[in-house]
């Protein structure tokens, strides 16, 4: 098609230019009812969306062609979205026939999965990040400066940090999850998850000068702002990328123009750019986010409720919903700040009625952040600013329920939450109360609001009444009983008179219509009042819609006010939802400890804040490390429970650091600066990297990184490699982590000699979970004690589990025959278990002749990496391929 554009029809070639243009994109283009695509993307879409493939037919030739109804596009988007299209939208622009010509197509908008704007794509509780990412000018040595900026497209949530570390700018990435980035000529897409849409940008917009005055355009002096050049081009970039999603930048290209000129729509509610300090938060790096599941469960068949947000979010609103992931997202290091949250939490948990009614009311909040985002992309119709109306009614409400509140907090939101009167004055007096979607078919601005229109109204209604009488006015005139007013939508009004009657007829009357029975008449008078009421009712339509938009621009004027107001309906639900789970599960106020203090914590009768909602009686368990009792070497069998144990900790460390209660009986935190986690089973299987690999290179991670203020887990490590390597480096790590790094460290191991270890070193000390043996079985108490493991009773599990008594004495004698091999690298390495090798050997019954496939298949069993019921079913298919 290319290579003919000027023998193209006209609409042919506007499809070709759009496409030129918006050339990484697929343009959906409308004609009338339809967004069509043709040739490859016509096949592409064809295929993809499983619509028929049809063709168009002009003077030039024929064309693939799919369509795709407008009124429902946004289904088929979605499914163009997944399969990582970017999509630009061009929509006719002016009415057919408007003027001469073919019709006006523009794109009103990109869409990626980085700028999605409509609800129905988006999840209304999490936030859907664009990112940007640039470095540093070059000169005064800050070419090594790294930033990112990140911005919420629907909620205009805006936030860019710097760092001369990649990792760290790299973690900041991971932990706001962008759906999409954006990177200039000095590309550094490595730093991005995988997940993540790579969009290349114009150069140009990352150019330092340039980004300078795009940032100005919307923050003022990004000197004032930001703390790095390599910040300012991020943010001036994706300023420009997000008005390049707004579509509407129709100026045609000029290439002779000024690099640094630019021309685009301007994003009203961008009204604030967050500028923040990493070192202000602490720090969750992908692995930690991961291993500790705030948001995303690590078993792949989890159950729902899995993570640490499902058992936290008792959030009424989507706006709270954030809020609560944000802080999830990134807790607290400042003792004060914490307070202040942890003042509001307990005042609310205290409170109950008083909490109750401020969620019931919450949940009348409407999505505010997203629909004034709407409202000044102009994308809003009468009923999204009746929600407006609606949310800002309830805010006196909400507002009373804070009155007399106690903690500095929350007597300080409810100075925040400004009912906005004004607006929602103007709201009531201009919308009615229901009103229609269409904004351009009237009926949505209210009588009383607009004298123009009122009149116009009147005149309608008027004429209507007219001929509502008519009918028996002229039935006495012409004295025809059976006579009638009717109307049809080709010959507008009409008076019809039967065959019978036709002679008493008057003069004025002028034939239109003749049926088999009747005939339909006007008169001149009939028919002037019928243009007026027509007339008076379409001058009425666009009047309506003019002042409908005019409203709607006032509203998005006060942009600035409804962002602030949602922000303070945001915490007062992210708050209220913490009292709430503090109050439902027994949660208990930490105390927290100043940051210049030594680093301690103090747990009583602590619990998993998500295993012990989907265990039937969990057993709570203390902790406490302080600098001279730092490192705890953990042992213990497996399904004992120290992963949930270490976990647990870290847990509750991080809750309070949120400025949650926690679940514990008391606490008392240091705040951490970061969370380094090794918890084994992470396994990146699919990012193609061996177990062992990515073992030490988190390892590698904390050794380099932590210091005494992180809080340092690490559960099995050393375990993907042969056992006398796994134990060497093992030991390397403990002194290591013991003598340099002085990080509070909690290590469960499988390696015995660890706890020899840590009896000798001063700092160190060991715990280990106590299970006890009765009649043969295994029972589980989930309780920590002080010491170290005699055993690790693997196969006293697999006797617990009903495996064949032959397949356990089998399987006692392997491992005693196991334990002597010990010494020497064990060919099969990666998937090994050799953790069992202290349970004494059976000293009575040999071989009960169990075949070689069942030993080896048990014999591999990675026990520490199963769940119950994984083993069971493991156990299950063993035992039927022994009775085979
Ligand atoms: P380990 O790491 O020692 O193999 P886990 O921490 O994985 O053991 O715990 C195994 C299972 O035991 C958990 O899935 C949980 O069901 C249960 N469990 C762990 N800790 C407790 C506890 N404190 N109270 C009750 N059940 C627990
Ligand atoms: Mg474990």
């Amino acid at each position: 098609m290319a290579e003919k554009r000027d023998e193209l029809t006209p609409m042919m070639r506007q499809y070709h230019d759009l496409c030129a243009r918006y050339d990484d994109a697929l343009v959906l283009f409308q004609v009338g009812d339809f967004y069509e695509t043709f040739c490859g993307a016509a096949e592409r879409t064809a295929r993809l969306l499983e619509v028929t493939l049809t063709s168009r037919e002009d003077s030039t030739g024929e064309y693939p062609m799919t369509g795709i109804p407008v009124d429902n596009a946004e289904s088929y988007v979605e499914e163009l979205l997944e399969a990582g299209y970017r999509i630009a939208v061009a929509d006719q622009i002016e009415e057919p026939g408007e003027s001469p010509g073919v019709v006006e197509r523009a794109v009103t908008r990109v869409i990626t999965p980085g700028t999605l704007t409509e609800d129905e794509l988006l999840a209304g509780d999490d936030n859907n990040f664009v990112a940007a990412l640039a470095r540093g000018d070059g000169d005064g040595g800050s070419a090594d400066e790294l930033a990112v900026a990140l911005l919420d497209v629907s909620t205009g949530d805006f936030l860019a940090t710097s760092s001369s570390s990649r990792e760290a700018i790299a973690d900041e990435v991971s932990r706001f999850a962008p759906s999409e980035a954006v990177v200039g000529p000095d590309a550094s897409d490595d730093l991005l998850p995988e997940d993540c849409m790579v969009t290349p940008f114009d150069p140009d917009a990352f150019a330092l000068e340039r980004a300078t005055k795009t940032v100005s355009g919307y923050f003022g002096e990004p000197d004032a702002l930001l703390a790095a050049d390599a910040e300012v081009r991020a943010c001036g970039a994706l300023l420009e990328y997000a008005e390049y999603a707004r579509g509407g930048a129709e100026s045609d290209v000029d290439e002779d123009a000024d690099a640094t000129e630019r021309e685009g729509p301007h994003l009203e509610y961008l009204t604030h750019l967050t500028r923040y300090d990493p070192r202000e938060y602490l720090l969750l790096d992908a692995v930690a986010l991961r291993s500790l599941e705030l948001f995303e469960p690590r078993a792949v068949r989890a159950r729902e409720d899995a993570t640490l947000i499902d058992v936290l979010d008792e959030t009424a609103s989507a706006l709270g919903g954030r809020a609560l992931r944000d802080w999830l997202r990134r807790p607290l290091l400042e003792p004060e700040r914490i307070e202040a949250r942890l003042d509001a939490v307990e005042e609310l948990t205290g409170a109950v009625r008083r909490r109750e009614q401020l969620h019931e009311l919450l949940r009348d909040v409407y999505d505010l952040e997203r629909l004034i985002g709407r409202i000044s992309r102009e994308r809003a119709n009468a009923r999204d600013l009746r929600s407006l109306r609606d949310t800002l009614a309830v805010v006196p409400e909400i507002r009373d329920r804070l009155a007399d509140a106690d903690c500095a907090r929350l007597r300080e939101l409810r100075e925040e939450l400004d009912p906005l009167a004004d607006v929602r004055e103007l709201i009531d007096d201009a919308v009615v109360a229901d009103p229609p979607i269409e904004i351009t078919e009237g009926g949505i601005v209210a009588e009383g609001y607009d004298a123009d229109l009122d009149e116009l109204r009147g005149t309608a209604r008027d004429g209507k009444q007219w001929i509502d009488d008519l009918e028996a006015r002229e039935r006495e005139r012409t004295g025809i009983d059976s006579l009638k007013v009717g109307y049809n939508s080709v010959h507008g009004y009409y008076i019809e008179v039967t065959n019978p009657n036709l002679e008493a007829v008057p003069e004025d009357y002028q034939r239109r219509q003749t049926l088999k029975n009747s005939e339909r008449f006007v008169t001149p008078e009939l028919k002037e009042r019928e243009d007026e009421i027509v007339g008076a009712e379409e001058r009425a339509d666009e009047l309506e819609y003019e002042l409908f938009c005019e409203v709607r621009s006032a509203v998005a004027d006060e942009v600035e006010r409804v962002q602030a107001l949602a922000d303070a309906l945001a915490t007062v639900d992210a708050l209220v939802s913490l009292a709430t789970v503090a109050a439902q599960y027994d949660y208990c106020r930490p105390e927290i400890r100043d940051r210049d203090a030594d680093l301690e914590i103090d747990i009583e009768g602590g619990r998993h804040p998500v295993v012990e909602r989907t265990q039937e009686s969990f057993v709570p368990n203390g902790a406490s490390l302080s600098p001279d009792r730092r490192l705890a070497v953990i042992t213990g069998p497996n399904m004992s429970g120290k992963s949930t144990y270490m976990r647990q900790v870290a847990q509750i460390v991080l809750l309070a650091q949120v400025g949650s209660f926690v679940p514990a009986e008391s606490a008392r935190i240091s705040p951490v600066d970061r969370i380094f986690t090794r918890v084994g089973a992470s396994d990146d299987i699919a990012g193609g990297r061996s177990t062992f690999m990515v073992e030490m290179d988190e390892l590698a991670t904390i050794l380099r990184e932590a210091d005494e203020r992180s809080l340092v887990l690490l559960d099995e490590v050393g375990r993907g490699t042969s056992t006398a390597d796994g134990l060497a480096i093992a030991r390397a790590i403990t002194e290591h982590l013991h003598d340099e790094v002085g990080a509070p460290t909690l290590f469960a191991t499988h390696h015995h000699p660890l706890t020899e270890l840590a009896e000798a070193l001063p700092a160190a000390f060991t715990l280990h979970f106590q299970v006890e043996q009765r009649e043969g079985e295994v029972v589980f108490h989930h309780e920590i004690a002080p010491g170290a493991a005699t055993g690790s009773y693997g196969v006293e599990v697999a006797t617990a589990a009903g495996v064949p008594e032959d397949v356990v004495e089998r399987s006692r004698e392997l491992v005693a025959e196991h334990a002597d091999e010990l010494e020497r690298p064990d060919p099969r390495t990666d998937s090994q278990e050799h953790g069992d090798a202290h349970v004494p050997a059976s000293t009575d019954g040999g071989s009960q002749g169990v075949p070689d496939d069942v030993a080896a298949e048990l014999r591999s069993l990675e026990l520490a990496h199963l769940t119950p019921v994984e083993a069971l079913t493991e156990l299950d298919r063993l035992q039927r391929l022994l009775e085979e």
